[in-house]
């Protein structure tokens, strides 16, 4: 049976993923950088001279907080600038309105954005956690976005230590998290993965946990086998079956 669809017959898997979301009982999303493109989020490496030869990996690590405390500040510092300004788009606005609905229960997302909160998504399980979010490496103590920028100490303890809430290298994910939406994964009559190939571990394995159906939207294929792949931007897609599920007179 075929199963993948994409630009040519893009409307027929489009009504195929409408029907799969109508028919579940316990629909869980799983999103990834795919799903924040469309936002105007920035590729951060290569921006600017600073960090052209310095990798990502090495700044964003539980180390450098301690060992190289200016070169973390300098890096988050900037990140935090520019993505104060990121918008939801009308995909992450689909998907508030498909929880509101009952439609789908919650979305796990690898995305540091929060962009699926400021949308309006109530259930979100943040793998990675979240930039805005900052407290103190040292005490724990919480701070603003604000007090990282303008490079200041700790309120509590004083210490050159704020930290965005983002899992770094050498960090385990959240085990909260990781394990309610691991459950939700579980219970899931069908699992929807929008806009990640699914390369990295653990967040990998999260596909294999659901017994239902699985779905994947994503600008291209990847080595997991879902029961409906649909290649294209998730905006569109996304934008597109939520116009098909009201066409088919959803009682509120
Ligand atoms: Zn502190």
């Amino acid at each position: 049976m075929k199963n993948i669809y994409t630009a040519a017959n893009k409307k027929e898997g489009i009504k195929r993923l409408a029907e799969l979301i109508l028919q579940s009982d316990y629909a869980i999303v799983l999103t990834g950088a795919g799903m924040d493109t469309e936002s105007n989020i920035p590729d951060f490496r290569g921006k600017s001279e600073l960090w052209r030869n310095i990798d990502a990996r090495v700044v964003a690590d539980i180390n450098t907080i301690k060992k190289n405390y200016r070169l973390f500040h300098q890096f988050y510092k900037e990140r935090l600038s520019v993505m104060g300004n990121v918008k939801p788009h009308a995909g992450h606005y689909v998907l508030a309105e498909l929880e509101e609905k009952g439609l789908i229960k919650g979305i796990a997302t690898q995305n540091i954005s929060g962009l699926h909160i400021k949308a309006g998504n109530k259930k979100v399980y943040e793998l990675h956690g979240d930039l805005r979010k900052i407290y103190c490496n040292n005490c724990g103590k919480s701070a603003t976005a604000q007090d990282l920028i303008d490079f200041k100490s700790c309120s509590f303890c004083h210490e050159y230590a704020l930290r965005p809430n983002v899992v770094f290298f050498g960090e385990a994910l959240p085990p909260d998290v990781w394990n309610t939406a691991l459950n939700e994964i579980k219970k899931s009559d069908l699992l929807i993965v929008i806009g990640t190939s699914l390369e990295v571990a653990p967040v990998n394995q999260l596909p294999y946990l659901t017994s239902g159906k699985t779905v994947l939207i994503n600008a291209e294929e990847t080595a997991y086998k879902f029961d409906l792949i649909i290649l294209g931007k998730a905006k569109e897609i996304l934008v597109d079956c939520l116009a098909v599920i009201q066409k088919q007179g959803l009682q509120p």
